[in-house]
């Protein structure tokens, strides 16, 4: 009989693996504790009505990515595709604001969204969610930052970058939003079918679209960040000045709008350029308006979240890369090749880069083995083809990527990676 098969986009962590998520687990609740954070947790599955209410309608987690089922009551029910509505409305639900020590708070669980699986995008992923109510101070906003950082650190993840933003508030962005309709009248034909709808009822969310020529559209459009008003950008000078005092570099990218309704003013993701398409950690902001929208009381709130998975990823990719340390392995396939990285071998040598190759005439499969075994951090591959072309096959042995060098400069190319 043919076996059964887990549903696509959602993954088994076996043995072998669970030890990363146990080590990241363990240290984010060490953190957010040390923080005053509390852990939360909240059910998988909610009205489906929180969603639409809490993220927007108009938003492609909720128009397009929820999982979505009637029960047999006919009663809507989506399975949560994030966190932050599910614990707003235990909030509210259970008056935890009437309890000074019940403000701030941490969860960790598997959330789910109908996306197109690939490396660092699952249909079921996890994240590690971080929520505070009550207080609108911009020191708030730095020190939630700060702890994202704190955090990262001490899971041992380096070379990631923060950028922040503010999307003013609502007042602000009313007026924008017109602002951004008009810019983008002109091109409105050329616009994908996604982004001519987002235009007329949610212009912002143009800026998260991938398509080339929205991206080109966009290119002169004016910016939010460019006209909130003097109390929201008063509050985003001050949320800088105390990242400054606590020594937590950042970039400012008036261009993150971040996928979800609810941000206003300060907004911020953590961004690393090791993961391909998926370039997102982490993320965040702060939401003033939704508890009161979740029929609560008018309290401000700010969050953020991580995923797991993308930390996991990275983690284990740099762990990879430290056990590789700058080394070249050179396999020739043919003589011609051979006499050609003999020389290379040398020249890499006496530049400094610790280099070997195989003088044997042995498989590529054979050579490759021995290249994992001196644990090189690439392996220059020269064949025929290669050759005759001028060129040289680069493959990185930590991501398994592969490109083409020129021979000519290969050299100047490896110690420029290497900062050699
Ligand atoms: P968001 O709630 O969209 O701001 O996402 C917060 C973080 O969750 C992102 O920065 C990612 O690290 C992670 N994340 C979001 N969607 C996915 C997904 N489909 N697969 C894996 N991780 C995800």
């Amino acid at each position: 009989m043919e076996s059964i098969q887990a549903v696509k986009g959602m993954n088994d962590i076996l043995p072998g693996q669970i030890e990363w998520w146990q080590r990241v687990e363990e240290t984010a609740r060490r953190v957010m504790e040390d923080f005053g954070y509390r852990e939360i947790r909240t059910p998988a599955m909610e009205k489906l009505e929180l969603f639409a209410r809490g993220i927007g309608d108009s938003t492609d987690i909720v128009e397009k990515e929820m999982y979505v089922l009637e029960d047999s009551k006919g009663e809507k029910l989506a399975l949560r595709p994030e966190a932050t509505a599910s614990v707003v409305r235990a909030f509210i639900q259970h008056k935890l604001h009437a309890d000074p020590l019940m403000q701030k708070f941490y969860a960790i669980g598997p959330m789910f969204r109908h996306e197109r699986p690939q490396k660092g995008r699952y249909r079921q992923f996890h994240q590690i969610d971080v929520e505070a109510f009550g207080m609108d101070d911009p020191m708030l906003d730095a020190e939630i930052i700060y702890m994202l950082r704190i955090f990262l650190e001490r899971v041992g993840l380096s070379g990631v970058v923060l950028h922040i933003n503010s999307l003013g508030c609502p007042e602000c962005r009313k007026t924008y939003r017109k602002v951004l309709q008009d810019f983008l009248e002109k091109d409105a034909e050329t616009l994908c079918p996604d982004c001519q709808r987002r235009r007329l009822t949610n212009p912002l969310r143009t800026f998260d679209c991938k398509v080339e020529r929205c991206r080109e559209a966009l290119e002169g459009a004016p910016l939010l960040l460019e006209s909130i008003c003097g109390a929201c950008s008063d509050h985003f000078e001050r949320v800088k000045a105390s990242l400054y005092a606590l020594d937590t570099p950042f970039v400012i990218n008036p261009r993150m709008v971040r996928g979800l309704d609810y941000y206003m003013r300060t907004t911020f993701e953590v961004i690393t350029d090791r993961l391909g398409a998926q370039n997102a950690v982490g993320g965040g902001g702060r939401y003033n308006g939704l508890v009161k929208d979740l029929g609560g009381p008018d309290l401000p709130g700010i969050g953020f979240a991580i995923g797991m998975e993308r930390l996991i990823l990275l983690l284990q990719q740099e762990r990879e890369e430290s056990r590789r340390s700058p080394k070249i392995f050179i396999a020739a396939l043919d003589d011609a090749a051979r006499q050609k990285g003999f020389l290379l071998t040398q020249q890499f040598r006496n530049a400094g880069i610790e280099t070997e190759m195989d003088y044997e005439g042995r498989s590529l499969k054979s050579q490759m083995r021995r290249a994992d075994k001196f644990s090189a951090r690439h392996v220059l591959i020269l064949g025929e083809e290669e050759l005759a072309r001028g060129e040289i096959q680069l493959r990185d042995m930590t991501d398994k990527s592969q490109k083409n060098l020129s021979l000519e400069t290969v050299v100047e190319a490896m110690k420029g990676i290497y900062k050699q």
